[in-house]
């Protein structure tokens, strides 16, 4: 998978404000039904009181990002009397402003269909999100259509079609799926490694799962794993 840059564009206009100490726990696509440049310059205007998201993914496939992670974006906002309303039967469960649990993604264009670019780039990015939440807040946003929601599960009211109809979900939550499998191996074997002692911190080194190694602590595994076994023998053979 393609390595991205996220280009921070959030000024001192962007609207935020604080997640009140709520867990991120959805991720919610959008069509900005407009371009890139106009949903930047929105984004970024003193006339805009009301409204951001933390990223917007271009045709191009470039990833902006409005809002940190660990702030709230004003992208799916709710009130509370139309709560019950909404499609998601998680978003009814909550009882709170949809905005305070959430990440949003903001999409160029007016339908939904995303250039090829655009669909590596926002395949990319919702990894990027589910990682970095479970290493904040040791939460992982599952790769589901429970957790990865379209704005008009959450408003179908006024907003009926965002991400627009040619979103593509069913390749989005394929390719997602397919991604958690494939990282889920490597978590297994830190624990397993963890379950005979071999390594200690096992949230330290989950948080770390796709740095590199120097030669010596690799060294350094390999010999404690070959004492843990010459213990193991020695215990047997008494
Ligand atoms: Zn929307």
């Amino acid at each position: 998978m393609l390595n991205y840059q996220i280009e921070w564009r959030g000024n001192e206009h962007t609207n935020f404000s604080s997640r009140e100490g709520n867990t991120p726990l959805i991720i919610v696509n959008h069509v900005a039904d407009a371009s890139a440049a106009s949903c930047d310059s929105w984004f970024r205007s003193s006339e805009n009181k009301h409204s951001s998201a933390h990223f917007l993914v271009t045709f191009k496939g470039e990833i902006r990002q409005y809002v940190r992670i660990e702030d709230m974006a004003w992208a799916n906002g709710l009130k509370l009397y139309d709560i019950p309303k909404a499609k998601s039967s998680l978003v009814r469960s909550m009882k709170m402003n949809p905005n305070l649990y959430s990440v949003s993604i903001e999409h160029e264009g007016t339908t939904g269909r995303l250039t090829e670019e655009q669909f590596q780039a926002t395949l990319w990015l919702h990894c990027y999100i589910r990682d970095y939440v479970k290493n904040k807040w040791g939460y992982q946003i599952p790769m589901d259509r429970e957790h990865i929601l379209g704005h008009f599960e959450i408003d179908p009211l006024k907003k009926p079609d965002c991400p627009g109809k040619d979103f593509p979900w069913e390749r989005l939550i394929k390719e997602l799926q397919k991604k958690n499998t494939a990282e889920q191996w490597k978590y297994e074997g830190i624990e397993f490694l963890h379950q005979y002692g071999i390594l200690s911190d096992l949230e330290g080194w989950k948080n770390k799962i796709n740095e590199p190694m120097p030669v010596w602590a690799v060294c350094l595994l390999i010999e404690r794993i070959i004492q843990k076994y010459e213990t193991f023998k020695h215990t047997q053979r008494v």
